[in-house]
């Protein structure tokens, strides 16, 4: 079922990678949904949501009293884990506020950088069978922090047009308000432009099906910012002997139940430890729920054996897992071999599955390698970075020279001028 490779060769590496395409053709329908949001508004949200959630509703914003009221419908234990998490992802995230600095480049040249929220965010939350609620903590929570003055979150309805209450006690508890029952590409569409209900925002976060992905994408054409190209979830985990084959196994099958088209791979220099958790992924298998999804995924898989621990690093480099685990001696030596990956964790007790809920840092990572490039969503994502300078009469006389000759040389003599009167008014004082 799971494809096994001995010391494969690195032309090979690109076929091992290769990731499942469940792409349909999707992009023209959803333009139509795209322009007629554009169009109609809030109207054109209502026909949606009655054909894709089956439900016809009269208001799409979450009233203050279903917000009130969702507490009550929450169990104790539930909200107690919320709580937890919402602890541990707020204080890895406050300490990502960023520090400012400040540079004197030349006597009488003064740079430094302040940051500011994202005016408008809007927060896409998947609904359907299982609601995303640790996507709201690890969306929200850095929005917060950040300080963005508006924050907007949409998720689609359930059948009798109800969001899960534990949504609504999550954003409670996180000071949002502004939240509606809206899903898919018209979720995004909303966001986007914005309708009568919906305000629009600048930049539009979060997870979702391969209509919402799309949508994301061709809503940016509008200028309108986006979190980070999706896709679908992977792990790579590096074991050597000392690793648990039970443990292993457990952590590719949890990556392998998200999605059919979710890639997981194990990477071990011993032969034993592939064998046996290659019978502990079988043998966890038989009653895991979501069986039917995880052999999906187990089939775009693979164990790999390489002995050599550089080699073995490279193609690790070379895929960027959105999840490392590197469950194998002396973990914290190994992160200086790794240069691409959207998280890592160490050691055998570190479950990715802790991460993707209450450890702290975020769970939005980047996937399809682009953690080549790319980090996970921070703070930071949440914010802007604007320069200042300012330049006294003693630093332009300084640096005037450098930027006429430069300007001239680019044959822009407006930008030279913009220093030479300044030169020759200083120069006549
Ligand atoms: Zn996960």
């Amino acid at each position: 079922m799971i494809r096994k490779l001995k010391s494969p060769a690195k032309s090979q590496w690109n076929e091992i990678f290769v990731r499942p395409v469940i792409e349909e053709n999707l992009k023209d329908g959803i333009t139509q949904i795209l322009m007629e949001v554009r169009k109609n508004g809030d109207e054109a949200l209502i026909k949606y949501t009655e054909r894709f959630d089956g439900v016809r509703l009269d208001d799409l914003r979450v009233g203050e009293k279903e917000i009130r009221e969702a507490g009550a419908l929450v169990p104790a234990d539930l909200k107690k884990a919320i709580l937890q998490a919402i602890g541990n992802i707020s204080r890895y995230h406050s300490a990502q506020l960023p520090e400012s600095m400040s540079v004197e480049t030349m006597p009488g040249i003064k740079a430094y950088q302040v940051f500011r929220p994202i005016d408008k965010v809007g927060l896409y939350i998947p609904g359907g069978t299982a609601p995303l609620l640790s996507t709201l903590m690890m969306l929200g929570i850095p929005a917060k922090i950040a300080e963005c003055p508006e924050i907007i979150v949409c998720t689609p309805p359930d059948s009798s047009g109800n969001i899960h209450p534990a949504i609504l006690f999550i954003a409670a508890e996180l000071g949002i308000r502004n939240i509606f029952k809206v899903g898919g590409a018209q979720a995004i569409a909303a966001m986007a432009y914005g309708t009568r209900t919906i305000p629009g925002v600048y930049k539009i976060f979060g997870p979702g099906n391969s209509f919402v992905t799309q949508a994301k994408e061709l809503v940016q054409l509008d200028g309108v910012s986006i979190d980070m190209p999706a896709g679908p979830s992977e792990l790579l985990v590096y074991a050597d002997k000392s690793a648990h084959p039970d443990f292993i196994a457990s952590d590719l099958l949890s990556q392998a139940e998200h999605g059919p088209d979710s890639q997981v791979i194990l990477v071990t220099d011993d032969e034993d430890m592939l064998e046996r958790t290659d019978q502990a992924i079988r043998k966890q298998l038989e009653d895991l729920p979501r069986k039917q999804i995880a052999v999906q995924a187990l089939e775009n898989s693979c164990l790999i054996h390489e002995p050599d621990l550089e080699k073995a690093f490279e193609l690790i480099n070379a895929y960027a897992p959105e999840h490392l685990i590197l469950a194998c001696k002396d973990p914290r030596d190994k992160v200086s071999l790794v240069s691409n990956a959207g998280s890592i964790f160490l050691g055998s007790w570190s479950a990715e599955a802790i991460g993707d809920y209450a450890a702290g840092p975020n769970h939005t990572l980047p996937t399809n390698h682009h953690a080549r490039a790319y980090s996970g969503v921070s703070v930071q994502t949440f914010m802007k970075r604007i320069s200042v300078q300012e330049v006294t009469a003693e630093g332009l006389l300084h640096i005037g020279q450098t930027v006429e000759t430069l300007a001239a040389s680019e044959e822009l003599v407006g930008h030279q001028r913009a220093v030479s009167i300044r030169r020759a008014y200083l120069e006549k004082r």
